[in-house]
C-alpha cells in the first residue's frame, strides 16, 4: 500500500480541482496501491483464458496478441447486438453530470475519471468512433478517440476502479447503469487477456476445489465440525452440521469466507444455532460450498458456470430448494441474471418455510430464498425466543450491502431482524442507506491488499456516515449482510473510525437466540463476556 503512511486527515484532503490535461490525453500511471495485480498464468490456463502469459500492468509492454485491436472491436460488435442495454446506455447519455458526484470513488479520489458519466466516456468515446457515423465522420470533435493500447490501460485502472455497485443509476434520470458499462469493459479486456489476479484466482479455485478460497472437501468438513465444537462451547448444545446430505429437504450455500475468516466465522455460528433451534431438514456441499461468484466480475460466461455449480449440487442432491447465506453478490446473480443463465429451476419446488408455512412467492422461478427473508420470516411468526439485552454491549448500525439493496431491494428484513436482537439501533444519514447505501470500496474484486489505497478512498463516504452516528450515539457495531464487506470493513474502519467493529446480521441473532437445553451462557458468540440477559430469561419475538 504506498500512502500507507498517509494518515486519514491527510488522505481526505482530497484535490477535486479539474486537471489540466483534457480527458482524452490523460496517460495513466499505475500508482501502487491504487490497481490490482494481474491474473496468475496458471490461474488463466485453468480457466483457458484468451493470451495466457505473465505480465504486469506496470510494464510498458502489455503483450496484448497481434490483432487485439480487432478482437476488442468484434467483441465490442457481438456484445452491442447481444445487450440492447448496453448500445443504449452508450447512447443516450445527455451529460448533464447528476451522476457525477455520486460514485464513491470520485468522492474519496477527485479524480474526475472515476465520475460514472466520464468512467463509461472511456469506452463510450470509442464506441462512437468505430460505431456512429457522427464518430467517425467528425472524431474528438463528436466525442469519438480511435482506440490504442493506452485506452486499453486506461480501461484496465478505471474499471476495476468501479465497484460495480450501481449507486449512480440511482441517481441517472435516464437509469444509465454504469455497472453494467464497467462490466462489459471488463469482458472486452478479458478477450486481450487482461484480467485480475484477485477476480481470475478465485474463479479457478471454485473449479478446482468448490469455492474461492481453494479449501478442499476434508478442510471445508473439519472447519464445521470445529464450529460445532465452538457452538457446543458456548451453548452446550451439539448441533448438526450435515454435509453432502442426499434427499435432505434444503441445501444451504453460503460464502466460504463464512467458514474460515472473521468476523465471517461468527455469522456461520449463528446459522448453525438457528437451524439446530428450528430443526431444519437441510444440508451443506462440498462441491458448492461457494456462495459467492467472483465469475461475475469477469464476465458473464464465467459467472454463469459458477452459479451453474449450486443448481446441479442441488439436483445431485435431490434437495426441495436452497437457502442461501449472507452474501452480497450472490444475490445479485440469483436476482438479476439467474434465470437467463440457467433458470428457471423448474426441477426444485417453489420454496415453503417448513416451519412457518410461507410460500417464497418471490424465489417462485430460482426457487432460492435469502437467509434474511427466511430469519425474518420465522421472527415474525414468533417462532423464536429471543434475547435482545444479549447484544446489549454493541450499539449497532446498518450498512446496506449494495447488491442486496439495490439488486434485490433487502431492506427491512435485515433491519427486523437487528431492532428484534438488539436493544441499540440507529441509523445512519438518510442518503447512505437503503437504495442510496455506499459501497465499502472493496466489491468486485477491488479488495485485494495492493488496492489498499484506492479501498480506502473508495470507502470514505460509508466511513464518514459511520463516524457521524459513532460520535451521535457511540456506535461501536456495524453490522451487514455481505462477506466481502466483513472483510473489507475491518481495515477501513480501523483507518477512518476506530472503535467500530463488524457483524453478520446472524452473529446478533445467534447471540440473542434462546435455545431449547442450553446451559447459562457467559459469553457471546467471540467468546467475550456476555452483556447481560433480561430477568425473564428471553423475551417471545413479537411483530
Ligand atoms: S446522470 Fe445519466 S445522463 Fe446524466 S451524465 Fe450521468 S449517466 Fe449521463
Ligand atoms: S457503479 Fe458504483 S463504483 Fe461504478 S461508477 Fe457507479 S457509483 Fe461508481
Amino acid at each position: 500500500m504506498a500512502d500507507k503512511k498517509l494518515k486519514p486527515e491527510e488522505m481526505a484532503n482530497i484535490d477535486y480541482r479539474p486537471p489540466q490535461k483534457d480527458w482524452m490525453d490523460a496517460e495513466v500511471e499505475f500508482r501502487r496501491g491504487s490497481y490490482c495485480y494481474s491474473a496468475p498464468l496458471k490461474n488463466q490456463e485453468m480457466l483457458q483464458l484468451p493470451n495466457p502469459r505473465q505480465w504486469n500492468p506496470q510494464d510498458a509492454d502489455w503483450k496484448l496478441p497481434p490483432d487485439w485491436k480487432q478482437i476488442i472491436l468484434d467483441g465490442m460488435k457481438d456484445r452491442l447486438d447481444k445487450y440492447r442495454s448496453w448500445r443504449l446506455f452508450l447512447d443516450i447519455c445527455v451529460r448533464c453530470g447528476a451522476c457525477a458526484d455520486k460514485c464513491h470513488y470520485f468522492i474519496g479520489s477527485g479524480d474526475p475519471k472515476n465520475m460514472p458519466v466520464l468512467r463509461a466516456e472511456l469506452i463510450r468515446s470509442v464506441y462512437r468512433r468505430y460505431f456512429t457515423a457522427g464518430g467517425k465522420i467528425f472524431g474528438r470533435l463528436a466525442g469519438a478517440r480511435p482506440l490504442d493500447e493506452k485506452i486499453i490501460k486506461e480501461w484496465y485502472y478505471y474499471f476495476y476502479q468501479c465497484s460495480e455497485c450501481r449507486r449512480c443509476s440511482v441517481f441517472c434520470p435516464y437509469g444509465i447503469d454504469t455497472c453494467e458499462i464497467t462490466m462489459l469493459g471488463r469482458e472486452l479486456l478479458n478477450l486481450v487477456g487482461c484480467s485480475t489476479e484477485w477476480v481470475v484466482t478465485p474463479a479457478s479455485n471454485s473449479f478446482r476445489t468448490g469455492n474461492h478460497l481453494g479449501i478442499p472437501p476434508h478442510a471445508f468438513k473439519q472447519s464445521l465440525e470445529f464450529a460445532q465444537d465452538e457452538v457446543f462451547g458456548i451453548t452446550g448444545i451439539k448441533v448438526d452440521v450435515p454435509i453432502n446430505k442426499k434427499g435432505a429437504e434444503i441445501l444451504f450455500v453460503t460464502p466460504s469466507a463464512d467458514y474460515f475468516a472473521q468476523p465471517h466465522w461468527f455469522t456461520l455460528l449463528g446459522y448453525l444455532m438457528l437451524f439446530h433451534e428450528i430443526g431444519l431438514d437441510y444440508t451443506f456441499s462440498t462441491f458448492a460450498s461457494e456462495g459467492g461468484n467472483f465469475g461475475l466480475f469477469h464476465s458473464a460466461d464465467l459467472a454463469k458456470s459458477l452459479n451453474a455449480k449450486i443448481y446441479e449440487e442441488a439436483k445431485r442432491l435431490k434437495v426441495k430448494w436452497v437457502l442461501g447465506g449472507e452474501c452480497g453478490h450472490m444475490w445479485r446473480v440469483l436476482h438479476q441474471y439467474m434465470d437467463t443463465f440457467n433458470g428457471p429451476a423448474s426441477f426444485l419446488e417453489q420454496p415453503v418455510s417448513p416451519v412457518t408455512g410461507t410460500k417464497f412467492d418471490n424465489a417462485k422461478s430460482t426457487k432460492m430464498v435469502h437467509i434474511c427473508e427466511f430469519t425474518a420470516d420465522l421472527i415474525y411468526n414468533g417462532k423464536l425466543k429471543l434475547d435482545p439485552a444479549r447484544n446489549d454491549r454493541w450499539k449497532v448500525t446498518f450498512h446496506d450491502s449494495c447488491n442486496p439493496a439495490r439488486s434485490m431491494g433487502l431492506f427491512e428484513e435485515p433491519r427486523y431482524i437487528i431492532k428484534n436482537t438488539c436493544n441499540h439501533f440507529y441509523e445512519m444519514p438518510e442518503n447512505t442507506i437503503r437504495e442510496r447505501t455506499f459501497c465499502c470500496g472493496s466489491g468486485a474484486g477491488l479488495g485485494p491488499d495492493e488496492n489498499m489505497e484506492m479501498r480506502l478512498r473508495g470507502g470514505f463516504p460509508r466511513a464518514n456516515a459511520v463516524r457521524y452516528v459513532r460520535e451521535k450515539h457511540g456506535v461501536n457495531l456495524l453490522a451487514c449482510i455481505c462477506a466481502i464487506d466483513k472483510a473489507s470493513f475491518p481495515p477501513l474502519l480501523e483507518y477512518w473510525v476506530p472503535g467500530v467493529e463488524t457483524a453478520g446480521v446472524h452473529e446478533l441473532l445467534g447471540n440473542a437466540l434462546v435455545m431449547q437445553g442450553e446451559k447459562e451462557r457467559e459469553t457471546d458468540l467471540r467468546g467475550e463476556p456476555l452483556a447481560g440477559e433480561e430477568e425473564n430469561g428471553g423475551k417471545q419475538a413479537s411483530v
